[in-house]
């Protein structure tokens, strides 16, 4: 077994493919060398000796010791000096590094190698001062990562010898003074660990490989992985480097670069350095780093010199490392540096992390300078950041007046009126209403309700808050931790800064800037053009999906259309029955004793139905349009308070007690799947009738007045036998004759029904003898199969089996194992009876790109989705297509 393999000096034994050997970090650092970059020399110890030293009761290959000193020994030729060797010390750092970068690992050791007699020895080679410093700070991180020693008692030492000196800086500290702290520092260590601070530069070394492995199994580590999917055997590599010194004096130096701006993806060198320092000093926060190129400096109207202007000829250097870099990784890189007496050398190169602006002017960038094609660069996006470009941002030019502010913790711009519980967020929003969901903090409990709601707002929590967290899965603009805000939930009152607000009080939040807003603040739509819309035009060209949106109304539907929606696959008509001017004759219509009287009602329905679906028509102007009759129960439409039945009654003109018996009567105990959907249409044949030649009516006139001819689909939903459809698609096609022989013509339609019942899925084979086409209906699917995704079936069977704990959770995913399931068979079925049926999606998973992912799998006509999804909807659709091209990495 080959266990270490070396780098550095124009070569190395690895190369960045053997990432699951190696570590990514170890990985890249012989890529970088075998591109004969300047990488200080070193060696991997691999990831299969991460899981050896697991599988043999946490000991070491026979073999490592000596592969490991022969590694040690070479690295030292380059570098200039041997480990331990007082006259010439080598001093290496001890990274570590999993396949993937992972927090929770051992933090890297710096400077080992150093003892009484090596620091001595560096003294005289370098200056006193340097080696010393050195030492102490080694004493202290090793102390700290590997022997657990806590950092603040080395503080304390520092500071009082500081104090006793009359001294304000580290810097004033001579070495001396840092030679008697190093050895009160070795005193501390022995005091608390009960045995000395090894001076064995061996012992030290393999304490700190140690460390690393065991780091592996370390709880923050364990959770990390768990909440990432990340395979416990993978293990980490440890990467062995020869130290270069960024703390030499001005012409040394350390930072961190991106090759291009990761938040806006503009093609600059973007990053920090820090003159006279080591690599933790950038990260420390103690000296506030500069920036490496001048614009950028100038942008942020820094003082102190860039990289570019206090050290030229190593910035450019560097620029040309990251054209390399770039051309060869054909992505944008995310490096490490020092700068020793003027010598540039590379210690870490990656793909960046980078928001979803900058992922796509990059991969559309990329594209045009040849770096990558356009498959690759529809790959690079990631569908569900793009939702973070989609949402209205606040208008500059509005007067605003800010009551709070608190973190960006979820991008958009969202008004709405006050709600202070989830549930409370859920009824307004069910009335159409827009509510911002303001909560001290929220918790699974409430995620009901920051779905509802149109943005979030918390007095408390940070970016990783649970609310921050779920907003940015949802799409949500949210801001957290807007700490001047107190929230009376009782009194439904929340107070900030002399500001007091009411439940329903309007409020504009901003999750880009986290500012909180009194009142309504105009929002602009964002831009869809430009680098966006090219991208979407790839997309566009590859998927075989098509793309609807769920809209009732005109101005979603023509938002969708702006976002490329190509029809719409649900249109929900209920919505249509609840407004003020309509629900007295949609009463008047329940309570009807006999069929005339009923009739009689619905033909004052009967214009403005008509006049909704005109409007929504014309948006979609000659594209599908998917049109569910209607579906609830009939007491939703019906008060339920006594002083509301009373007031009906008066104005349906009505006896009050009659209305009571019929809302009674009428009341649903199963919601769900009781007398609703299709069931209703059959009991009550003349709304469905009504609805029919609404539709056909309003097609007609469209037609009429110069539009095109929609394409209308009539869905009817929870179907669950073949006879039901039946049924009703006998009435729908009689008031179409009816209509001929009134008009003369008729527009053409197909009938077609929402597959929303386990039923109706696995009996798909008869009722698409009637339908023409299956939407599927997947809220209520995975509802009625407690189909919970893959990902999170693992943490909700444990919160439920073990602490029996039910969470709420969002269903985002198709349940591939049962809803999914009935999908494909539906599919399989619904097709061998009629083969050119036509499928989709409706639920709320058509905007979900797993979900999409599994749709076109399935071999599903189009996906359907909300019209801010559309986008991601696109993508996603592509990128199923593009599912088996491997990116570049
Ligand atoms: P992380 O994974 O936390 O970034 P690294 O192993 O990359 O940890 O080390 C952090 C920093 O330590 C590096 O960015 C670099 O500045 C410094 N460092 C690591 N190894 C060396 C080395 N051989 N010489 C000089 N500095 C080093
Ligand atoms: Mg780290
Ligand atoms: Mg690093």
């Amino acid at each position: 077994m080959k266990w270490v393999y070396a780098f550095g000096d124009g070569r190395a034994d690895g190369e960045a493919s053997l990432k699951n050997l190696l570590g990514g970090k170890g990985a890249n650092l012989a890529e970088m060398s075998n591109l004969g970059l300047p990488v200080p020399p070193g060696f991997t110890v691999t990831t299969e000796v991460c899981t050896y030293f697991y599988a043999h009761g946490q000991t070491y290959p026979a073999d490592l010791k000596a592969a490991v000193e022969t590694a040690l020994a070479k690295i030292g030729g380059p570098a200039g000096g041997r480990f331990g060797d007082p006259a010439r010390p080598l001093l290496v750092s001890v990274r570590s590094g999993a396949r993937v970068s992972m927090p929770g690992m051992m933090d890297t050791v710096l400077n080992l190698g150093l003892n009484a007699n090596t620091t001595e020895g560096l003294a005289k080679l370098t200056d006193a001062r340097f080696a010393y410093d050195s030492y102490r700070r080694f004493i202290q991180m090793y102390s700290d990562v590997v022997l657990g020693v806590e950092h603040s008692l080395f503080e304390e030492i520092l500071d009082s010898e500081k104090e006793s000196k009359g001294f304000e800086l580290d810097t004033e500290l001579d070495a001396d003074d840092l030679k008697k702290i190093a050895g009160l520092f070795k005193d501390r260590v022995r005091k608390e660990l009960g045995r000395p601070f090894p001076e064995d530069v061996h012992e030290q070394l393999w304490g700190a490989v140690g460390a690393v492995f065991g780091s592996w199994h370390s709880p923050r580590a364990k959770t990390y992985r768990r909440l990432h999917n990340i395979p416990e055997e993978w293990g980490t590599a440890v990467t062995i480097q020869a130290m270069v010194f960024g703390n030499r004096g001005e012409t040394s130096a350390t930072g961190v670069a991106f090759t291009r701006d990761p938040s806006t993806g503009e093609r600059l060198l973007y990053g920090e350095f820090l003159i006279n320092a080591q690599g933790e000093d950038v990260v420390a926060g103690i000296r506030t780093p500069q920036p490496i190129s001048k614009v950028v400096r100038e942008r942020q109207g820094g003082k102190r010199p860039s990289m570019e202007e206090a050290m030229p000829k190593t910035f450019a250097e560097l620029t040309t490392i990251c054209a390399t870099l770039e051309a060869h990784y054909r992505d944008m890189q995310d490096l490490e540096f020092t700068v020793q007496e003027g010598k540039l050398f590379m210690l870490q190169t990656r793909n960046g992390k980078r928001t979803a602006e900058a992922a796509l002017k990059i991969a559309v960038d990329m594209e045009r300078e040849g770096l990558i094609d356009k498959r690759i660069a529809i790959g690079r996006v990631d569908p569900g950041a793009l939702d973070q470009l989609l949402h209205p941002t606040l208008d500059p030019a509005a007067q605003k007046e800010q009551i709070a502010v608190g973190l960006a913790a979820s991008p958009g711009a969202a008004t709405g009126e006050i709600a202070f519980t989830a549930d409370e967020a859920e009824k307004l929003a069910a009335e159409r209403r827009d509510v911002i969901l303001v909560r001290t903090e929220t918790s699974p409990e409430d995620i009901h309700g920051m779905h509802a709601a149109r943005g979030i707002l918390t007095a408390r929590g940070g970016m990783t808050s649970h609310a921050a967290v779920v907003a940015r899965g949802m799409g949500r603009p949210c801001v957290s931790g807007a700490g001047t805000i107190k929230i009376d939930v009782t009194n439904g009152v929340m107070t900030s800064g002399g500001h007091t607000l009411k439940r329903g009080d309007i409020i504009t939040i901003d999750g880009a800037t986290g500012c909180v807003y009194k009142g309504r603040v105009g929002l602009r739509q964002p831009e869809l053009t430009g680098d966006f819309g090219v991208l979407m035009g790839w997309a566009d060209t590859i998927r075989k999906l098509k793309v609807r949106t769920n809209a009732d109304t005109p101005e979603d539907a023509a938002t969708a259309r702006k976002f490329g929606a190509e029809g719409i696959g649900l249109c929900r008509t209920e919505h249509m029955f609840f407004d003020n001017d309509r629900i007295v004759a949609v009463r008047q219509m329940i309570l009807a004793d006999a069929e005339s009287e009923r009739k009689a009602a619905l033909a004052k329905l009967l214009p403005m139905q008509r006049q909704d679906f005109e409007g929504i028509f014309k948006a979609m102007a000659g594209l599908p349009v998917t049109i569910r009759l209607l579906d609830p129960p009939l007491h939703e439409f019906l008060p339920q308070k006594d002083e509301d039945i009373a007031q009906v009654a008066q104005a349906a003109g009505g006896d009050p007690a009659k209305l009571r018996a019929r809302a009674i009567a009428l009341h649903e105990s199963n919601p769900m799947l009781g007398h609703r959907g299709v069931r209703l249409g059959i009991t009550y044949p003349e709304i469905y009738e009504m609805q029919a030649r609404a539709i056909f009516e309003a097609a007609m006139n469209v037609e009429a007045q110069g539009g095109k001819a929609v394409q209308l689909e009539i869905m009817i939903p929870l179907v669950a036998w073949k006879e039901e459809l039946d049924r009703v698609k006998v009435r729908i096609d009689g008031v179409a004759a009816q209509l001929k022989a009134e008009r003369g013509k008729a527009p053409s339609y197909m009938v077609g029904t929402m597959i929303e019942l386990p039923r109706a899925a696995l009996r798909a084979a008869e009722i698409a003898k009637t339908a023409e086409f299956f939407s599927f209906g997947t809220n209520d699917l995975t509802q009625t199969t407690i189909g919970i995704s893959r990902d999170d079936a693992g943490m909700f069977l444990t919160d439920y089996l073990n602490k029996g704990v039910i969470t709420r959770d969002p269903f985002v995913t198709i349940d591939v194992d049962g809803v999914g399931e009935l999908v494909k068979i539906a599919a399989e079925r619904g097709r061998g009876a009629r083969a050119n049926l036509k499928l989709g999606i409706c639920g709320e998973h058509g905007g979900d790109p797993d979900s999409i992912r599994f749709c076109h799998e399935s071999g599903l006509d189009y996906v359907s989705c909300s019209p801010f999804r559309v986008p991601v909807a696109r993508l996603a659709a592509a990128q199923a297509v593009l599912a088996n091209v491997k990116d570049i990495d």
